[in-house]
């Protein structure tokens, strides 16, 4: 059901509107605002954003968020996803000069552009998907702004990369709404927090590694948990103090 909520409210990925909260809470808002306006049982939603790699500064990443609830069992289901293959890229330019490395890397034509004259100011003309817009764009940028900002438009329907990221994740939201919790069968059972600290084989610190994943339920009322291992011990390449 098209409920007509303007989402723009929580949020835009050039941030006219400032995101109100987290990634994940931001997620919430939206599923809970499209069940509360259409009185449905189930409220669904998701989430991205974009930016360097948290590890690796110089490669972007995108980190997507779905949230699922079902208001009626009270149960939320949050799955998330890492996605390296992203689109994500952005320069500023003093003149009519774009590189076409840029244009390749950032996917255009079939993925759109944002120019505006900086990252924070506006007017931002978004969803250009011809070269000829984009130099129109381009040109009146630097004519009242001296600069131009160019973006990639991260938004899903102009963003054929991220479509699939976004697929890839709706995969792993239905398949773990088809997995039920052993203690009260609730929708929703799965992976809910790491626990890191792999002991080192040689000197036995602990290392960043995941040693286990903990299964939790969705549902509100209900605190079961499983813990998995993962692994008992780390190479100690993975070792702060064998290999520093
Ligand atoms: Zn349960
Ligand atoms: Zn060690």
């Amino acid at each position: 059901m098209v409920a007509g909520l303007d989402t723009d409210q929580l949020g835009t990925f050039t941030g006219e509107v400032k995101r109100p909260a987290d990634q994940l809470e931001t997620a919430r808002r939206k599923a809970r605002w499209a069940i509360d306006h259409t009185g449905a049982r189930y409220g669904l939603s998701s989430e991205g954003s974009f930016g360097p790699h948290p590890q690796i500064p110089f490669v972007p990443v995108g980190l997507e968020v779905a949230v699922f609830i079902d208001s009626q069992e009270r149960v939320e289901v949050v799955e998330r996803l890492w996605c390296t293959e992203t689109n994500f890229a952005h320069l500023t330019l003093s003149d009519l000069s774009l590189p076409d490395t840029f244009l390749d890397r950032a996917g255009f034509p079939s993925h759109a552009l944002i120019v505006s004259p900086s990252c924070a100011q506006g007017p931002f003309c978004k969803g250009i998907q011809d070269r000829d817009g984009l130099r129109v764009a381009i040109a009146t940028s630097i004519d009242t702004h001296d600069t131009a900002f160019v973006q990639t438009d991260m938004r899903a329907h102009l963003n054929p990369t991220r479509q699939r990221c976004l697929r890839q994740l709706a995969e792993r939201l239905a398949a773990r709404l088809l997995t039920y919790c052993p203690l009260c069968a609730a929708r929703g059972w799965g992976v809910v927090d790491h626990q890191i600290g792999v002991p080192c084989e040689w000197c036995g610190s602990e290392t960043e590694l995941i040693a286990a994943d903990v299964f939790g339920c969705a549902r509100h009322d209900c605190t079961h948990e499983e813990t998995k291992r993962r692994q008992e011990q780390a190479s100690p390449a993975s070792c702060p103090r064998c290999n520093p």
